[in-house]
């Protein structure tokens, strides 16, 4: 017999607000929101704008208020409000250590957003215990050491977790044994099924369906004339079956950046130019990700909307603007004809890694050349330096050739 999978699916509770209380703590117990949205004015209630509600915390929701209210009719319901911005800079922070938290269990971890992960535990049985014992080490691990309160679901596939996470908030664990999906799942109202969307819930409604129960026990003929095809997957999830693997997210399989041009270009050094100014920018993507790139693509599109791309291969997986430059142009070279509508630089055959710089090669100079541009950059914004682009107008005080008088020389380009 095979081994039931052991799901967990955590979802921390009301998070922006936890997150918020953390460097509030005096507003712990009060009815508070993040909000933000246009024309909201932070420490200006009485001027909602048109914001809405991010978060409430569940002293909020005791007042019916709730994230994706209008910030107006949230202070109508409950005029003692406490309204915060939104700072996603702050709580993507916390969230980093909370995915910490859940790859000390797994690396079979799935990010549903922020503040909610999908975790297959089926394998850290030996190491960690069995799920409910890892969701409750999470459980406790968060409160402890960030401060953070979270619900978990525990099942044996990813809908019967979720549904099980949603179910007893906050700070609820909720553990579904293996065989009892079904009947777990049967009285709760149909809304609460992942997958469940308001047009199919009506129509569901119209049959005399109003619980998760009555979608599994809904004949195939009436199942396909009210939700056609989508019937049959919603109905087995409906029935507890969800075979859907917990999937960490991947390397991204290119990076690219392309341009249409209001009018056609018609000179090679132009092109070059906007070639190059792509690949620094694909190159500089590539580091922030920590990714190098095994090949190169250039794609061009002519007048007559003739479209063509080409790769090539790079000596050794790269992140430097120089050798995603050098290799771009030349492909360019190859292919260049005047009249050209769109030029795109890509990275392909992408992996994990950093360029090395153990040795003071001219490789390890332009990558510590790239990475001194790439912290300016984030510090003055990305339009504020370049290397030497040449004539791109708003473009850069600063190039290659200024960095050049400072320092090493880095390997010139051709
Ligand atoms: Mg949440």
């Amino acid at each position: 017999m095979a081994t039931e999978r052991s799901i967990l699916h955590v979802d921390l509770d009301a998070f922006f607000v936890s997150c918020e209380l953390l460097r509030r703590p005096e507003l712990t117990g009060r009815p508070v929101v993040v909000a933000g949205g246009a024309e909201f004015h932070p420490g200006e209630p009485h001027r909602p704008g048109r914001a809405v509600v991010s978060a409430a915390s569940y002293e909020a929701r005791a007042f019916g208020v709730r994230s994706a209210l209008p910030l107006s009719v949230a202070l109508r319901q409950c005029p003692r409000l406490v309204v915060l911005p939104v700072d996603i800079a702050h709580y993507a922070a916390l969230s980093k250590q909370v995915f910490a938290v859940f790859r000390d269990y797994t690396p079979l971890v799935e990010p549903g957003s922020l503040d909610e992960a999908y975790l297959d535990v089926t394998g850290s049985r030996l190491l960690a215990g069995d799920g409910p014992t890892i969701a409750t080490n999470i459980q406790q691990r968060l409160s402890s050491e960030l401060g953070l309160p979270c619900s978990v679901g525990v099942a044996t596939c990813k809908t019967v977790a979720k549904v099980a996470s949603d179910l007893r908030k906050p700070r609820g664990l909720v553990v579904v044994p293996p065989g009892e999906e079904a009947e777990f799942l049967a009285p709760l109202p149909l809304e609460r099924l992942p997958g469940a969307g308001p047009k199919s819930v009506e129509r569901l409604r119209l049959l005399g369906a109003r619980t998760i129960g009555d979608l599994a026990g809904l004949d195939h003929k009436a199942l396909l004339a009210a939700l056609g095809s989508q019937g049959a997957p919603l109905q087995a999830r409906a029935r507890g079956h969800d075979p859907s693997p917990v999937v960490p997210p991947g390397l991204p399989r290119s990076i690219s950046r392309e341009r249409t041009f209001e009018v056609d270009l018609t000179s090679v050094d132009e092109a070059q130019r906007m070639v190059r100014q792509m690949a620094f920018a694909v190159a500089g993507r590539l580091r922030a990700q920590g990714l190098l790139a095994g090949t190169v693509i250039l794609k061009i599109r002519f007048q007559d909307f003739r479209t063509l791309t080409r790769q090539t291969a790079l000596a050794a997986p790269t992140s430097l603007d120089l050798q995603l430059s050098r290799s771009a142009r030349e492909l360019l070279e190859a292919v260049y004809e005047p009249g050209i509508r769109l030029l795109g630089v890509g990275a392909g055959r992408l992996q994990e890694g950093e360029e090395a710089g153990l040795f003071p090669t001219d490789e390890s100079r332009a990558a510590r050349l790239d990475q001194a541009l790439d912290r300016l950059r984030s510090q003055f914004g990305a339009e504020t330096i370049t290397r030497g682009v040449g004539d791109l107008g708003r473009v850069s005080d600063w190039n290659r050739d200024h960095l050049r008088e400072l320092g090493p020389q880095p390997r010139p380009e051709r």
